[in-house]
Formats: C-alpha cells, sequence, structure tokens
C-alpha cells in the first residue's frame, strides 16, 4: 500500500500535499481487525539510483537458505511431540510454553504495550515472529533485540502517521 493517497509522504525526494487528515482517512481504510492479521508490516522507501547500481553483493542466496533450514531445524526439534510445525502455527495458549523471554526482552514488551497500545492479537504475532528472529539467530530464549526487531515490523500498529 502506499503511505498516503498521493504516495509521497515518506519520499525524500517528492512532497506530499495530503492533509494530516487525508493521510489517517486513506489509512483508516484499511481496519485495525485486519492489520491484526498481517504478520509483518514494514516500510519500504523507494531506491535511491546508487543503490540500483551498486556493484556490491549482498548476502548469498545459498548462505540465507543455510540460516533459514537452521531456524527449520530448530523448530522440527521444539516441536517434536507437538502438532504445531512452524511457530506461525503457536496458538495463544501454547506462547507462553515456547516463546521464553529473558528479562529484559520481558520488560522491553510490557514497555511496549504500554507505550504502543498493542492489541492482544498483535502481541501474539509479535512473539511468532521473534521466536522466529531468535531462531534465525540460533537462539533457544528470546533476547530484547529480538523483540525490538518484532515489534519494528508492526510500523502500523504505531501512531506513526497521526
Ligand atoms: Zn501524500
Amino acid at each position: 500500500m502506499n503511505p498516503c493517497p498521493c504516495g509521497y509522504f515518506t519520499d525524500p525526494k517528492h512532497e506530499c500535499h495530503c492533509s494530516p487528515f487525508q493521510i489517517q482517512n486513506y489509512l483508516s481504510k484499511i481496519s485495525g481487525p485486519l492489520l491484526d492479521r498481517i504478520d509483518i508490516h514494514l516500510e519500504v522507501p523507494r531506491l535511491k539510483l546508487e543503490h540500483l547500481t551498486d556493484k556490491r553483493r549482498g548476502e548469498p542466496s545459498d548462505e540465507i537458505r543455510r540460516r533459514v533450514d537452521k531456524a527449520l531445524e530448530r523448530q522440527k526439534a521444539r516441536y517434536g511431540n507437538e502438532r504445531v510445525y512452524f511457530n506461525a502455527h503457536l496458538e495463544s495458549k501454547e506462547l507462553e510454553k515456547f516463546c521464553v523471554l529473558d528479562k529484559e526482552s520481558e520488560e522491553l514488551l510490557k514497555l511496549a504495550i504500554l507505550e504502543l497500545g498493542i492489541s492482544a492479537r498483535a502481541y501474539d504475532k509479535i512473539l511468532r515472529v521473534s521466536r522466529t528472529i531468535a531462531d534465525l539467530d540460533g537462539k533457544d530464549v528470546i533476547e530484547a533485540h529480538h523483540i525490538s526487531e518484532a515489534i519494528s515490523y508492526r510500523s502500523l500498529d504505531r501512531n506513526l502517521w497521526g
């Protein structure tokens, strides 16, 4: 989706002429309950020309694949006797058992709930996504930076636009 009716709200090169009311109205067309069902909201800024022509290589795909395979193995080992295959399948009541937080990440999540007004459904998504981020990082316990990354993928939950 665009960030506003004209599409330039977050664009550093073009000026957006939408009013705050128009932007709010535009974004409110996607209802909260619908956004709650989407795991990851991510802002994707316009690519700069120098990025398109950049010859440097990013992380090779086969390395990424190895990391993903390892994360899947961790999930398989963890859910061996459950009817769960992937973190995404965890139900609310299972989150506490499988998404173990360290002290710092627990505090951060509490703060986020208070400050950002996160819905119960979005809270569950943050836990599931941070479980996956921790798996990709090879960690059994979810750490604060896993939680903060997962929260950063909920940009439309936050009052960024108002
Ligand atoms: Zn605009």
